[in-house]
């Protein structure tokens, strides 16, 4: 009887197991509204990447993959499918363009090299976000692990901003003097 029992509450325990290794497994639909916000929220343009016309509530949001297009009418959705890796490109270099004044790394991200020292910095865009790399070991190292990449650049962003508020609250605190 006791044996029976436990023999049981294994499987019922199993079970449990399993439905938690599942429940791991599958992408959270959190995680996919976080990705989808993160994409909008990198996005460069304001404008359709095809006709260069303003985009507006009635615009079509592409999600391919690690990215997202934005494109003003049906008519450029068609005009996008037959020349999609030109408008991808045209997008990368307005991510580039739009992300690298205030670009917060000084040195690549995987290897810790000067930028600076580096005559061919790689501009890789991954999920409309600009990386600067040293060298193509790099960017392959990047396509691997590209969360790695972006918590990095992420923290980098958030210690120039404490740095940018400090500053602030310093000179706030001269001028109430
Ligand atoms: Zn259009
Ligand atoms: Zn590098």
């Amino acid at each position: 009887m006791l044996t029976r029992f436990c023999f049981a509450a294994t499987v019922l325990l199993t079970l449990a197991n399993f439905a938690i290794a599942a429940a791991k497994e599958e992408p959270k639909p959190a995680d996919h509204a976080k990705i989808k916000a993160a994409l909008l929220a990198n996005y460069p343009l304001n404008t359709c990447v095809i006709s260069g016309n303003p985009l507006t509530a009635t615009s079509i949001d592409l999600f391919m993959d690690d990215r997202l297009v934005r494109i003003c009418c049906p008519n450029c959705l068609t005009d996008f499918s037959t020349a999609t890796d030109k408008d991808l490109a045209k997008l990368d270099k307005a991510v580039i363009a739009k992300q690298s004044p205030a670009y917060p790394l000084d040195q690549c991200p995987i290897s810790g090299e000067k930028l600076n020292d580096h005559e061919d910095i790689i501009n890789l865009v991954l999920a409309n976000r600009l990386i600067k790399l040293c060298s193509t070991a790099c960017v392959q190292n990047v396509k691997q692990n590209p969360t790695k990449t972006f918590a990095m650049l992420d923290s980098a962003v958030q210690a120039v901003k404490a740095e940018e508020d400090f500053n602030d609250k310093k000179r706030g605190d001269a001028e109430e003097r």
